[in-house]
């Protein structure tokens, strides 16, 4: 047994209705029907979670939400509890899409509240992180991220920790077709699991899984998995179609 399963993840983002989310679910169940050894997780918009937690449920595929408040019920319009999520199945939960910082004002505060929040009510959360171009291209990115892995994932327990998921998305990768190098992937896992060391202890650092994500592909997906540090993909666009999220899941090793 490795000692992380590696975690595939897809983000529907604000794409498919009803009627094309339950296509898409049962076309994945049946195509990773056979897969072992790796976990696979949609995350639907909210409209079409409980149809699609209903064709999961017997596996071998999670659910997971694209966001959630980090307080557990109020006056708060718009917004969706952690516990709402977990009543319609819920397993995981993506915070901090840089989408989300980006264009709703997310911090690394009201992420790590969210982040918090999730692990209280038993949601793994994803905590998501990463520098834009203007960042990388000013030599900054290893600074940035050091300040959202040390102010968004603070306050955890170290058994905590090690239960969260992190996902590394350079925002100069995020749909826009290019991927960060494997070399560039793993320099960035490999800093992030040293801070989560530092914060954590050695073996929540072990056993936390950073995923990649940022324009992965059938094609790019088994160099980026061959890293060390590497533990799984945050993945946009190709999760929106059964053939090339199918390929993704079921990479093989270098
Ligand atoms: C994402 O939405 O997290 C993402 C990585 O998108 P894409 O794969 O389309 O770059």
């Amino acid at each position: 047994m490795p000692k992380r399963i590696p975690l595939i993840a897809g983000n529907w983002k604000m794409f498919k209705t009803r009627s094309e989310a339950k296509d898409l679910a049962f076309g994945l169940k049946l195509s990773c029907a056979d897969v072992t050894g790796r976990e696979i997780l949609i995350c639907p918009p909210y409209t079409a979670i409980e149809q699609v937690a209903e064709i999961v449920k017997t596996g071998p595929i999670a659910l997971g939400a694209q966001n959630m408040h980090w307080e557990s019920k109020g006056a708060f319009t718009g917004e969706v509890a952690p516990g709402m999520l977990v009543d319609v199945g819920v397993k995981y939960v993506i915070v901090g899409h840089s989408e989300r910082r980006q264009y709703f004002a997310e911090t690394n505060e009201t992420v790590n509240k969210k982040m918090k929040a999730a692990v209280q009510f038993g949601i793994i959360p994803i905590v998501c992180i990463g520098e834009t171009l203007n960042e990388r291209e000013a030599n900054r990115t290893l600074a940035v991220i050091s300040l959202q892995v040390r102010n968004g994932m603070e306050g955890l327990s170290n058994q905590q920790a090690g239960k969260i998921v992190i996902a590394y998305e350079p925002v100069w990768a995020i749909g826009t077709g290019k991927t960060a190098t494997a070399a560039q992937a793993e320099e960035a896992h490999a800093y992030i699991r040293k801070l989560f060391s530092e914060m954590y202890g050695a073996d929540a650092a072990d056993s936390v899984r950073i995923l990649y994500g940022g324009s992965m592909k059938p094609d790019n997906v088994s160099d980026l998995m061959s890293q060390p540090d590497i533990d799984g993909g945050l993945v946009g666009g190709a999760s929106l179609e059964v053939e090339s999220f199918t390929k993704i899941v079921k990479y093989a090793v270098k």
